[in-house]
């Protein structure tokens, strides 16, 4: 059994504040760290015999390494064709959600809703297509109450560890670290007995995948980035996919 596990950093716990995300302090990198090696050891105590990590805040970067449990591997290129069950640690919610932790998808600047087919998608909505596009079942997740509660009701009743609960948009309250941690490890323990039993997230093929962005020039530059775009309205662009054979062809 081999788990394939993507962080973000702002839903980890102990990251109760905008400032902390922003500047990727020390302290934050060591709640990763901390966050991640629960999650790893839950997966080995669950029964896993691989995992796989991988950095997936701001383009990576943040892991401290020589901090990482031994166990875990960094995620090579294509370790997601090689894995069972997906987990994401120190998820965030969708943009526009309210009573959430830095809620945005991709970028709070410029994109203001994201769309799959239609329906409106976060970063672990992303994350459980593209890892179902492989046939991967998506099976847990940790991160704010409301990321949570976004991913049960995308994905229905999978484990979630709630670290941490908004306090307006940029501030937290968190639980205490080591309760935290106790939570990722038991949760990722059950996860991974969801394996067998919780379907890959699949959507439908040709996929349409939709931006609205917050003005007018993010799209303009939007369709100079993709010889595929097309534009369907002033802030909107749409591509439409085949297939999906890295993150990248979900992406704008
Ligand atoms: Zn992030």
């Amino acid at each position: 059994m081999t788990i394939f596990i993507e962080t973000d950093l702002e839903g980890i716990s102990g990251v109760s504040s905008l400032d902390m995300v922003a500047s990727g302090e020390r302290y934050a990198r060591e709640r990763l760290m901390a966050d991640t090696n629960a999650a790893v050891a839950g997966a080995f105590d669950g029964g896993a015999d691989r995992v796989f990590v991988l950095d997936g805040h701001g383009g990576g970067r943040n892991f401290l390494i020589d901090m990482l449990d031994p166990r875990a591997e960094i995620a090579p290129m294509d370790a997601i064709r090689e894995s069972d069950a997906c987990f994401e640690i120190g998820a965030h919610a969708m943009a526009g959600t309210q009573n959430a932790f830095l809620d945005h998808t991709q970028s709070s600047v410029s994109w203001h809703d994201y769309r799959i087919n239609g329906r409106r998608y976060g970063e672990t909505g992303q994350l459980a297509v593209f890892a179902g596009a492989f046939g991967v079942p998506f099976v847990m997740a940790s991160g704010d109450f409301a990321a949570c509660a976004e991913v049960r009701a995308l994905f229905g009743n999978i484990e979630t560890a709630s670290v941490k609960t908004a306090v307006g948009r940029n501030r937290a309250a968190c639980l205490p670290e080591e309760e935290a941690e106790r939570l990722i490890r038991e949760s990722a323990a059950r996860a991974v007995k969801l394996a067998g039993s919780v379907p890959p997230f699949r959507v439908l093929f040709p996929m349409e995948i939709s931006v609205e962005f917050n003005r007018t020039d993010y799209a303009d530059d939007a369709m100079a980035r993709r010889p595929d775009a097309e534009r369907t309205g002033p802030r909107t662009v749409r591509r439409i996919i085949r297939e999906i054979r890295s993150h990248d062809d979900l992406m704008i």
